[in-house]
């Protein structure tokens, strides 16, 4: 079905990503999707975050209805360095605060380009809680994007409501998550910290006020995936979802899925050629997402475990040649040629987990990577960090049971990894993973019926597709 058009032309939406690459792309999948069905889009963003947005988008065939704007990020007078305008360029931690307080200078930008282009609504980032009362100004609705499931956001607000981790006596004893469906067990050392630092909790306060006050939440998900959880938001908590993804999926051609994000550090023929020679699902791919940032220590671990696990990986490392080598154990390289291949800096993460070769993911649980790993067919092995991440490792492996822990135990923000993960549990997983016993081979069947209705949800008439026209029609009919 096609977008709405009216005596007004047709809808017209705004996208405002925040900016970092894992809230970006999702957004800029959204804004093709949407772009696809004849919506037309604008992409709001900063001159140093548009160049990653028009490389993502000029291989699109709805490019001539997505518009790129860019609104002044001054990230000096916001106390950044010059030049700062991505998460992913923070030099040291106690940057983090300022960059995200840093954004409410987008304000006035947003509000010019507001009344300048008068857009039916504005999808904007949970971070950009000031954006309701903007968007309301021009009585323009505002929908949230989380860029999160609905798993995370029900298990979020039934932490903060109902604090349990207040009421163990160790960090290690466990509890359950009062109200939430399924009985999920997590310790206090695996809750986000962000309930104990005050300046967060501030944060998380007015992202819930923004959310109440908005139209409602687009989320990168589908039904099949997380049903009980997606009733329990409408039902339990009220609230207006439209679930529209898995958004990667929107990218069809190869060089769509290629250039996600940022420069692919690699040639596809030399990753393709590489796996083309392996025999289908038999190599494992190692990637922590676009913040994660372990030490040289375990980094060391990590190679030491996948060599000693015998089993052939893709493993892309946050690093580049400059950095020093020291995070390698001696000879690595030579002895790990033609069973492994390691990637540093960016990989084409969604074209390689969609070759046969690949028979497992090891991840950091990003909703990104666990969407496309799901979309994919492959198991997991989950390594938690930070943010909702360990949220998402009880999804993969309590709740669809398609993936094992790795072990973590303690939650923590991106720049202070916890390295406590040793090279025996690496290798130890990843055996286990690609094992041919009855449980291994029932995750695999149960990732495979997962990824057949990720693709069934975005195909006409899917679910995630009903619910992006009954979103596009509901616009339609708030004109008027
Ligand atoms: N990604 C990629 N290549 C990389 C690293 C990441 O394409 O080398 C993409 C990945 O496919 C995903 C996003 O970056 O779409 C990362 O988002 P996620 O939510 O998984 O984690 P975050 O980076 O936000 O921690």
């Amino acid at each position: 079905m096609g977008a709405e058009t009216t005596k007004h032309g047709p809808l017209h939406i705004m996208f405002f990503p925040f900016m970092g690459h894992g809230h970006m792309i999702p957004m800029v999948d959204m804004a093709k999707l949407f772009a696809s069905k004849g919506v037309k889009t604008t992409i709001l963003t900063t001159p140093l975050n548009a160049p990653f947005i028009l490389k993502a988008i000029e291989k699109s065939k709805t490019l001539s209805n997505i518009n790129i704007q860019t609104i002044k990020f001054p990230s000096v007078e916001a106390g950044l360095p010059d030049g700062c305008e991505n998460f992913d360029s923070i030099p040291s931690p106690e940057f983090i605060p300022v960059f995200f307080n840093s954004t409410e200078l987008l304000k006035e930008g947003f509000e010019q380009q507001l009344s300048l282009l008068h857009p039916d609504c504005v999808v904007s980032d949970m971070f950009f809680t000031w954006t309701t009362d903007s968007s309301a100004k021009f009585d323009i609705p505002r929908i949230v994007f989380h860029g999160i499931s609905l798993f995370s956001m029900c298990a979020s607000i039934c932490m903060a409501i109902y604090k349990p981790y207040e009421n163990v006596s160790s960090d290690s004893e466990s509890f359950v998550v009062p109200n939430l469906p399924g009985e999920i067990k997590m310790t206090r050392i695996q809750v986000m910290d962000y309930f104990k630092i005050a300046e967060w909790v501030e944060r998380m306060k007015k992202i819930g006020e923004s959310e109440q006050k908005s139209y409602g939440v687009l989320v990168n998900s589908f039904y099949e995936l997380e049903r009980d959880y997606a009733d329990y938001y409408r039902k339990v908590f009220g609230k207006r979802a439209w679930q529209i993804g898995p958004l990667s999926l929107c990218n069809n051609d190869k060089e769509e899925k290629i250039y996600r994000g940022k420069e692919s550090s690699i040639d596809e023929h030399e990753w393709r050629k590489w796996l083309d020679t392996k025999e289908a699902n038999s190599v494992v791919y190692v990637s922590f997402g676009s913040i994660v940032k372990f030490s040289d220590s375990q980094l060391r671990e990590i190679a030491i475990g996948l060599e000693a696990s015998g089993q052939q990986f893709i493993w892309v490392v946050k690093k580049s040649k400059k950095d020093g080598e020291e995070w390698l154990p001696e000879g690595f390289e030579k002895r790990i040629e033609g069973k492994g291949l390691i990637i540093r800096g960016w990989a084409p993460q969604v074209s390689i987990l969609e070759h046969e070769a690949i028979g497992a993911f090891m991840t950091h649980c990003g909703w990104n990577s666990t969407l496309e790993g799901v979309s994919a067919g492959i198991p997991f092995i989950t390594w938690p960090v930070s943010a909702e991440q360990f949220y998402n490792e009880k999804l993969v492996v309590d709740v669809l049971k398609i993936g094992i822990p790795v072990g973590v135990k303690k939650w923590c923000l991106f720049t202070e990894i916890d390295n406590s993960i040793k090279w025996d549990a690496v290798e130890k997983t990843v055996r286990k993973i690609f094992a041919k016993d009855e449980e291994a081979e029932e995750r695999r069947k149960k990732a495979k019926e997962l990824s057949r209705l990720a693709r069934k949800a975005v195909e006409e008439r899917g679910t995630s597709d009903l619910e992006l026209d009954a979103f596009t029609a509901e616009l339609g009919s708030l004109r008027g």
